[in-house]
């Protein structure tokens, strides 16, 4: 696992598309800048993607720094985010965090550190995620209503998932937690400020 150290941002699945809208002048800063190529992160192995050069790019506007993170991995975390959004699943379903940690083959330790920062994030993600889906589908209805908030989290982000795909089609399609690394910029497990909701054309 590296330290991004350089603000995120996130891109597509696809290394080689992402590299030539790079070199294009497609990829656009937060602050709305053009992005050009800046060298590479250190190498990364996520587990369930493979081994990891994330991209650098620097903004022409802002002049700072970006490390490109592909929306099929998280921040710090060395597992790719379906495989953690399947255990996020499996714990809104009311499994416990060591026969979640037996289905997916991973220690528990880890499992349980997913669900615990899970959990300290789930009532801003909440709150994201249910702006998200009124933006993405203002005539969306109330979703259920579930005794925790972890449930109610996990449920919006599969919610804005279909909203997205009724909207975009499969242009541009994504796993439910692809979009919510996407909206999250990376951060969906990460301890601190709430993330704002980020612009993921
Ligand atoms: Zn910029």
């Amino acid at each position: 696992m590296v330290l991004l150290e350089a603000p995120v941002v996130m891109v597509g699945r696809d290394v080689v598309e992402v590299e030539r809208r790079l070199r294009a002048g497609e990829l656009a800063c937060p602050c709305g800048g053009g992005l050009m190529p800046w060298g590479h992160a250190r190498r990364r192995s996520v587990r369930g993607v493979g081994d990891l050069r994330p991209r650098r790019a620097r903004c022409g506007s802002c002049l700072v720094t970006h490390v490109l993170l592909a929306v099929s991995c998280l921040l710090r975390r060395a597992d790719a985010v379906d495989v953690i959004g399947a255990a996020l699943l499996m714990k809104a379903a009311g499994s416990g965090h060591r026969p979640i940690a037996t289905r997916l083959g991973r220690p528990a330790s880890t499992v349980r550190g997913w669900l615990r920062a899970f959990a300290g994030n789930a009532e801003r993600l909440r709150a994201v995620f249910m702006a998200l889906l009124v933006q993405l589908d203002p005539l969306t209805g109330p979703l259920p209503s579930h005794p925790g908030v972890f449930a109610d989290a996990v449920e919006l982000i599969g919610g804005c998932a279909a909203a997205a795909r009724r909207r975009l089609g499969v242009v541009g399609a994504v796993s439910p937690w692809e979009l919510a690394a996407a909206v999250t910029n990376g951060l969906l497990l990460a301890a601190g400020p709430a993330p704002e909701l980020s612009n993921t054309n």
